[in-house]
């Protein structure tokens, strides 16, 4: 047999920069030497710049993926004996689907292995919002994760240290150097850890409008149908849907606030409230069962989510799976009394009309001042704060009625948020069109078509 020939770092750089295609041992290398340690920081954000500015083919996009997924433990859901399915959001305001779609689709006969994210910059975090029920722990084993599993068919939980180790390393030096917007760097990111999950199928929730973390249309559907084929190629049926995020979801941002509307839905309160939330739940728990075999079309899906939540069976595993994760279900039972936000200030509107456009990014900001979100990684959440909207893009209001309340850590912190929000919320004469709920859906067929004919 030939011996390969040793492969150096600077080759592969130089290789990246002058646009020439590395091949899938030197992907291999790359990441290997990033979860061990072994190449320097500088030389691989060297080559993450080169990867952002020259992009990367597509064999190299599934090569990194697959690399990255490979590159420590991985949880197998085999044993459960029911499908895995899960959904992933590519972030958001408001957006708390997970604690909807994930009991809903256990409730309806898939397993649902849940591995989220923490807040960082704009977007919430579903770890940090779950922390907000006292003795929940996110951070559980493997063999943990399992036993949550079994028994209650949905678990929501942190990322193991062993658990994809390679984009620890990728990921906080893209968040260092200007590289994350890139659709290649993204998509391998985001499925190495699914993937490392051992997903049977994948439901992607990819954002469109001014809280999306892509702004352009053709980088969202390029990287929705690049995370539609990698995934499929890697085994795991997915289908990717283009959603609004022109305005928060729901009604609520923030932590404690943001499960109080989940549970609000699931015990079936105050649907009218939180329509856009309800609707897209059960639209990505409607895929999710179908994929997961338990519905023959992702309508008759839905209608399976609809009747989780008309006879309780979704807040039972839900309820079932905070307990089994060490946390209280009482608090649900004294909502109000539990939420002891430091300051609580409600915003008036400062003009009569129609609310006509929401900047969601900068909301999210706002969001995030309020002590709801962190500045650096690692740093604590305020699991009060956030900000609950009463009036939603289209609304008619009057000058002087209240669209919104804060609700911060401490006084102090209240004239940013507020600030931020009356430069994002910006009110018309005439109401604004209306943007659909779910703009596309990429099946494997169309999102390899889409990639077939788009020139990068
Ligand atoms: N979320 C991830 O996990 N990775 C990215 O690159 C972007 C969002």
């Amino acid at each position: 047999m030939p011996v390969p020939t040793p492969l150096h770092t600077i080759d592969i750089l130089h290789k990246t920069r002058d646009g020439i295609q590395l091949d899938a041992r030197e992907i291999g290398f790359l990441v290997t030497g990033a979860a061990s340690g072994s190449i320097p920081l500088e030389q691989l954000s060297a080559w993450l710049m080169a990867a952002w500015l020259r992009g990367l083919s597509l064999d190299e996009i599934r090569a990194l993926t697959l690399a990255m997924r490979d590159s420590g433990e991985k949880f197998s859901p085999a044993r459960l004996g029911k499908v895995a399915v899960d959904k992933h959001s590519t972030g958001g305001v408001g957006d708390k689907t997970s604690f909807l779609v994930a009991p809903i689709a256990a409730a309806c006969g898939v397993v649902v292995p849940m591995i989220s994210g923490r807040a960082l910059g704009h977007s919430g975090g579903t770890l940090d919002k779950l922390e907000a029920i006292p003795g929940y722990r996110t951070a559980l084993t493997l063999e943990e994760f399992e036993a949550v599993l079994t028994r209650c068919g949905a678990s929501i939980v942190s990322q193991t240290p062993a658990l994809v180790p390679a984009d620890r390393v990728l990921y906080s030096l893209r968040d260092r150097t200007a590289t994350v917007e890139s659709p290649g760097l993204i998509c391998a990111s985001i499925l190495s850890k699914k993937l490392a999950a051992g997903l049977n199928a994948l439901v992607l929730d990819v954002k469109t409008g001014s809280g999306a973390f892509l702004r352009k249309m053709e980088d969202t559907e390029y990287l929705a149908s690049l995370m539609v084929t990698t995934a499929e190629a890697a085994g795991t049926r997915t289908v990717a849907l283009l959603t609004d995020m022109s305005q928060p979801l729901g009604h609520a941002a923030g932590n404690w606030i943001e499960l109080v509307e989940s549970v609000e839905l699931l015990r079936g309160k105050r649907p009218a409230e939180s329509e856009d939330l309800r609707e897209l739940s059960l639209i990505l728990a409607g895929w999710m069962i179908h994929l997961g075999g338990q519905a023959t079309t992702a309508e008759a899906g839905y209608a399976r989510a609809e009747a989780a939540i008309a006879d309780g069976s979704a807040l039972k595993v839900f309820f079932a799976m905070i307990e089994a994760q060490g946390g209280d279900i009482s608090v649900f039972d004294l909502a109000a009394a539990f939420h002891k936000p430091g300051a609580t200030q409600v915003l008036n509107a400062w003009e009569s009309g129609y609310i006509s456009a929401m900047d969601t990014t900068q909301i999210g900001w706002a969001v995030q001042r309020t002590g709801a979100g962190r500045e650096k990684a690692g740093e604590p959440v305020d699991p009060h704060a956030g900000i609950d909207f009463h009036a939603r893009r289209g609304a008619r209001v009057q000058k002087g009625q209240p669209i919104a309340t804060l609700y911060a850590t401490c006084a102090e912190l209240m004239p940013e948020p507020i600030a931020l929000l009356k430069e994002a919320i910006t009110f018309s004469n005439s109401p604004p069109s209306a943007v659909p709920l779910v703009s596309r859906i990429f099946t494997r067929e169309s999102a390899e078509e889409y990639l077939r004919n788009v020139v990068r």
